[in-house]
C-alpha cells in the first residue's frame, strides 16, 4: 500500500482520536482574557506533536496566549507550513454553558469550527503521513494564541514574518465553508476608537455652558464614514456608539469604535493621516478628541504562486473525490495575511467545514473533520517544491 493509502487508513482507525481530541480543545475556555486556557491547549498539542517528532518551542507572552512552533524535519530547507490558533471569541464561562456535543451529524461548541477543528485536522494528518513513514518535506506548525485579538498584545504577527521564511506553501485550517470555497484573498482589518471630551451642563438651568461630546462626535461619524472608497475598496463602518448620561444633561462623553476594511496595505498610511485629522478638526469649541487603534490585520494578498497552489489543491481534491473546491476572496482576516506578506503561496480556510462562527450557532460538519485530513493526507503526499 502506498504511503497515502496507509495514511488514509490512520484516519479510518483513529476517528475515535480524533473526536477526543476535538472535545478536550472545545472544553477549554480559550476566549479573550483566558490565556491560561490558550496556554493549556498549546501545551497539551505540543506534547501531541512531540509523540510523533515534533520539536516544540513557544514564544511566551505576558498579556496574550503563547504561540506554538513545532518543526518536523530540516526547516532551513524550503518547508511547508501548517498554520492556525488555538484561542477563540468566547468568554470564559462559555464552556461550562454548552459544552462539546455532537448531534446528528454536526459538532457544537465555542470555537469548534473556528478553529479547533482545524487544529485537529493539521495534527492528524501530519501524525497519519509520519505513522506511514512519510518524509519528503519538513513542515513547520505555527499555533497562534491571539488570532482573535489581533495579536494586539503580543508580537506574534512579526514572529510568524519571521517563521514564515523559506516556506514554499503555506495551509491555513481557519473555518472551512460549506460551499467548498478555499480562501486566496482576505481583506486587510484595521479598528480603532474615538472618544470626545466635553463638558457637561444642566440643560435647563445652565444649557449655554456644555460642550456636547455627542454633537461633536456627530460631525466625525460623517467624516469617518465618508471616507470609504468603493473603487480602492476601503470601507468604513462606526459600528458602536456609546456617550451621555441623562436627557437633561449636556453630554460630557462619547465614544465610538469603528471597523475599516482595506485591499492593500500601502494605503494605510494616508488613512491613519485622516483619520488623525478628523480627530483633531474641532466643530464644538471646547470639545477635545482622541483617537486610539485597537487591532490591526495585515491583508491577504491574492498571489499569484497562491493561485498555482490552489489550482493544485483543486485538482488534488477532485482527483480524490472530495468535491470541487473554489477560489474565494473574503472580507474577513487572517494570520494568511502574514504569510502571503512573508511570500509564502497560502490557501486559507483548510479547516473543518461549517457555519455561524463568532455565534452561539456556531456549527461543524463532523464527516468534513475526516474528509480535510484525508485531502490535507493527499496534497502533503504529492506536493513539490516548485
Ligand atoms: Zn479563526
Amino acid at each position: 500500500m502506498d504511503t497515502k493509502m496507509q495514511a488514509y487508513e490512520f484516519i479510518d482507525k483513529h476517528r475515535d482520536g480524533m473526536l477526543r481530541l476535538w472535545e478536550k480543545m472545545v472544553n477549554v475556555d480559550s476566549g479573550p482574557g483566558c490565556k491560561e486556557g490558550v496556554d493549556q491547549v498549546g501545551r497539551l498539542l505540543a506534547d501531541c506533536f512531540a509523540e510523533f517528532g515534533g520539536k516544540n518551542r513557544f514564544y511566551e507572552f505576558k498579556d496574550a496566549g503563547n504561540m506554538l512552533v513545532s518543526e518536523f524535519g530540516n526547516c532551513s530547507e524550503p518547508f511547508i507550513i501548517l498554520t492556525g490558533h488555538m484561542d477563540t471569541v468566547f468568554k470564559a464561562g462559555t464552556v461550562s454553558e454548552r459544552p462539546f456535543k455532537i448531534e446528528g451529524d454536526k459538532a457544537y461548541g465555542p470555537g469548534v469550527l473556528d478553529m479547533k477543528g482545524g487544529i485537529v485536522i493539521l495534527t492528524y494528518a501530519l501524525k497519519a503521513l509520519k505513522a506511514a513513514g512519510w518524509d519528503t518535506h519538513p513542515v513547520k506548525i505555527i499555533l497562534h494564541g491571539d488570532e482573535e485579538v489581533g495579536h494586539t498584545y503580543s508580537s506574534a504577527a512579526e514572529k510568524t514574518l519571521d517563521e514564515a521564511k523559506g516556506a514554499f506553501a503555506a495551509f491555513n485550517f481557519e473555518t472551512g465553508f460549506l460551499d467548498n470555497g478555499i480562501v486566496v484573498e482576505r481583506k486587510g482589518m484595521y479598528q480603532f476608537q474615538l472618544e470626545v471630551f466635553g463638558k457637561g451642563a444642566h440643560v435647563g438651568n445652565d444649557p449655554e455652558n456644555g460642550r456636547s461630546a455627542i454633537r461633536e462626535m456627530a460631525y466625525k461619524i460623517l467624516d469617518i464614514e465618508n471616507l470609504t472608497d468603493w473603487n480602492k475598496g476601503n470601507t468604513f463602518n462606526v459600528g458602536v456608539i456609546t456617550g451621555g448620561t441623562v436627557c437633561n444633561a449636556t453630554p460630557a462623553y462619547c465614544k465610538i469604535l469603528c471597523d475599516m476594511r482595506y485591499n492593500d496595505a500601502s494605503y494605510l498610511p494616508d488613512v491613519r493621516q485622516q483619520l488623525q485629522a478628523i480627530a483633531d478638526k474641532t466643530y464644538i469649541d471646547g470639545t477635545t478628541t482622541k483617537l486610539t487603534e485597537t487591532l490591526a490585520f495585515s491583508p491577504m494578498r491574492r498571489l499569484e504562486s497562491t493561485m498555482n497552489l490552489f489550482e493544485f489543491v483543486k485538482a488534488t481534491a477532485a482527483e480524490e473525490g472530495f468535491g470541487t473546491l473554489t477560489p474565494k476572496a473574503v472580507g474577513g482576516a487572517s494570520d494568511s495575511g502574514y504569510t502571503t506578506a512573508a511570500g509564502v503561496p497560502t490557501c486559507c480556510a483548510m479547516g473543518v467545514q461549517g457555519a455561524r462562527n463568532h455565534t452561539v450557532e456556531e456549527f461543524a460538519v463532523v464527516e468534513s473533520l475526516f474528509e480535510r485530513a484525508k485531502l490535507m493526507i493527499a496534497l502533503l503526499a504529492k506536493i513539490k517544491t516548485n
